[in-house]
């Protein structure tokens, strides 16, 4: 008998919170996809093509050599007062920067939220479909998450009037949607705003994709027109890097101390070193000149993904749209078929995407799938749009 053997064995208890976390299912789809060979729609990843590394190399050297040690210490939980005026000055209405919180990316934005205004059993609203990130993040405050319908131009408002009750917010992706691609149209954010208004509703407004759009800006954002009632999440990660981890949020004076608490003691601050890189290769108007190039890229991709799947999928029920801007487009397959269930049967024949059930917070449509257009190159796009038809094809004669 060995000593252990007369220990008591430790006895953990899991928070009920804990029960509530789920693995990603995006991350376990990601792990399979991530075999060699494997044409890969799946993941949410921004085009390492778009990563400005030479903009970082020397900014690297200006803020080591400006103030390494400064850089190199503990700060602010605020953020580094530089960047929050520059993230006040990119903003599209007039933004503080007192109302400026960097945030460890703007996943880091929703659990704050989550945390400063869910209690168990609070209702929290969200678009159907929706980011299922922000799902994860709502989910261990034991919220009671409620999809209202949604149509290709945003958020249905007699639905959100019914379901409205005692809601904390509808948290609401105005720009190029996750997971569909989707953009909420001018009318709708007036008509949003004005039911928000009346209902006096918070809004939780995320918006990490708005400055990848590919022929004409979208509508000015909700939290343009609501300040009062809107917390505006935004991002670098996908005009910069998402390795940086840095996020914003713009929340309103009476609810900001709250956020800034919760951040203290969640990661006393987001990296100082990594803030004041960004602040330099802000300087200059660089965004200007970077982000077109995201544009025209992620354009291109955009196109020989729709070209692929008008080409390969002639014949077959398969419907699909043509987002305005952002890294994803969203699919149905034909009546009877779920993406579930045939993600298996793709990746057999090579390819991958995601189902679109995890992102709904209630009854999910099975026929739905997300593909991201940016990170394959166009014979990928090419051989794994026409491995998908195959695999469609090859099932619907079964
Ligand atoms: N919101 C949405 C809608 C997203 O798609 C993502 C990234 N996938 C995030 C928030 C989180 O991004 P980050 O934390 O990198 O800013």
């Amino acid at each position: 008998m060995k000593a252990n053997d007369l220990q008591p064995q430790p006895g953990w208890t899991l928070a009920r919170r804990a029960e509530r976390m789920n693995p990603s299912v995006i991350r376990e789809i990601l792990k399979v996809t991530e075999r060699p060979g494997i044409i890969s729609f799946a993941g949410g990843l921004p085009s390492p093509l778009t990563f400005p590394v030479e903009a970082f190399r020397a900014a690297c050297e200006q803020v080591l050599s400006e103030d390494g040690r400064g850089a190199l210490q503990y700060a602010a939980s605020e953020g580094y007062g530089p960047l929050r005026e520059a993230v006040a000055a990119l903003l599209p209405w007039n933004v503080d920067p007192a109302q400026v919180l960097i945030t460890t990316g703007s996943q880091q934005g929703l659990d704050l939220v989550a945390k400063v205004l869910v209690d168990h059993g609070s209702r929290v609203l969200v678009e159907t479909p929706t980011y299922l990130g922000a799902l994860q993040a709502f989910a261990p405050m034991e919220p009671e998450v409620t999809g209202v319908a949604s149509d290709a131009e945003g958020v249905d408002l007699a639905d959100l009037a019914r379901r409205r009750a005692g809601a904390r917010f509808l948290y609401v992706l105005s720009n190029f949607q996750n997971p569909t691609g989707r953009t909420m149209s001018e009318a709708r954010r007036q008509a949003l705003v004005q039911t928000a208004r009346e209902l006096a509703l918070p809004l939780v407004e995320d918006n990490p994709y708005g400055e990848l759009w590919f022929d004409a800006p979208p509508p000015p954002p909700l939290a343009a027109r609501y300040p009062e009632g809107t917390i505006y999440l935004g991002s670098f990660s996908k005009v910069l890097s998402p390795g940086l981890r840095l996020g914003y949020m713009v929340a309103p004076p009476e609810i900001l101390p709250k956020l800034l608490q919760a951040k203290q003691a969640a990661d006393l601050h987001s990296p100082s070193f990594n803030q004041r890189l960004v602040a330099e290769v802000l300087r200059d108007g660089f965004l200007e000149r970077h982000v077109p190039t995201i544009r025209a890229l992620y354009k291109a991709q955009r196109d020989a993904m729709l070209e692929a799947l008008a080409r390969e999928m002639r014949g077959l029920d398969v419907q699909w749209n043509a987002p305005d801007g952002g890294m994803f487009l969203w699919a149905r397959l034909p009546a009877g078929m779920d993406a579930v269930q045939v993600l298996p049967h793709a990746v057999e024949r090579g390819v991958a995407f995601v189902p679109g059930s995890p992102f709904y917070a209630d009854a999910a449509d099975a026929r739905t799938l997300r593909l991201s257009f940016v990170t394959a190159t166009r014979e990928q796009i090419d051989a794994g749009i026409a491995a998908l038809a195959a695999t469609l094809r090859d099932l619907a004669t079964r």
